[in-house]
C-alpha cells in the first residue's frame, strides 16, 4: 500500500497551495492508495481533509507536524486540534504515549548535520531512544539529509518512513512510504509503523506511479 504520509495543504497551512479535494484527486490519479495530512500545529486540514475522502472514496488518514524543542515531530493516533507555537518534546512525547499514536522526526538532517550535532549527545540519545520512527525520505529535503536521516534508523533500528512534505501539488508522492499491509485505519496506520511493516521511497522507485494529468 502506498502512502503519502506528510502533506500540508491550504486549510491550515498558509505556507502550502493545495486545495483538499485537488489533493484527494490527484493522490488518487497517480496511483497513491492513501494519504496523511500533516498540518503545522494544526489537525483541522486533516479533518477537512479526511471528511472529503470519505466522499470521494479516497482513504486521507489524520497527523500533525509539531513544531518541538527537538525539531519537527509527525504525530499520528494521538493528536490535539491545536499546539502552540512550541510543544515540548518531552510534553509531546507523554501525551503521544498515553493516546496509544506514533511520534515520528521528519526531515531530521535538513540544514543540519544531524540529531547528536544539533541536540548534543544526550538529548539525541533520549530522543532517538524514544521514538517509533524517523523520517528517511522527505520530499522537500536533498538526498544527502535523507541519506544521513537513513544511517540515523539503520543504527538505531527504526523504521524508517517516506513522505513528499507537499506545499504545491506537482510535489505530492515525490516521497512515500510502502506499507506491507492494507491499512483501514488511522489506528492500523499507527500499528504497521509500530511494527515497522513498512519502508520508505522515492516514488521514482515505484513503478506503478503515473503522473497526475491533473497538473499537466
Ligand atoms: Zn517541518
Ligand atoms: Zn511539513
Amino acid at each position: 500500500m502506498l502512502v503519502d504520509l506528510h502533506v500540508h495543504t491550504s486549510v491550515s497551512s498558509p505556507c502550502s497551495q493545495i486545495e483538499p479535494r485537488l489533493l484527494i484527486r490527484a493522490a488518487a490519479e497517480m496511483g497513491l492508495d492513501a494519504l496523511c495530512v500533516t498540518e503545522h500545529e494544526e489537525l483541522e486540514g486533516a479533518e477537512v481533509a479526511r471528511r472529503l475522502g470519505d466522499e470521494e472514496g479516497f482513504p486521507v488518514f489524520r497527523g500533525v507536524e509539531v513544531y518541538t524543542d527537538m525539531g519537527d515531530m509527525l504525530v499520528f493516533g494521538a493528536c490535539r486540534a491545536r499546539y502552540p507555537v512550541t510543544t515540548p518534546f518531552v510534553e509531546l512525547l507523554e501525551e503521544v504515549r498515553s493516546g496509544g499514536g506514533v511520534i515520528i522526526p521528519c526531515h531530521p538532517c535538513r540544514g543540519s548535520l544531524g540529531f547528536h550535532h544539533a541536540l548534543g549527545e544526550e538529548r539525541a540519545e533520549f530522543l532517538l531512544s524514544n521514538v517509533d520512527a524517523i523520517e528517511v525520505r522527505n520530499g522537500g529535503s536533498t538526498p544527502e539529509s535523507n541519506l544521513a536521516a537513513e544511517a540515523y534508523a539503520n543504527r538505531y533500528g527504526l523504521p524508517g518512513v517516506g513522505g513528499s512534505d507537499a506545499h504545491f501539488i506537482m510535489q505530492i508522492g515525490r516521497c512515500l512510504t510502502v506499507f506491507e499491509r492494507e491499512i483501514g485505519s488511522e489506528e492500523e496506520l499507527v500499528e504497521e509503523i509500530r511494527a515497522g511493516r513498512c519502508r520508505a521511497a522515492y516514488a521514482a522507485e515505484v513503478e506503478r506511479l503515473r503522473t497526475s494529468t491533473l497538473w499537466r
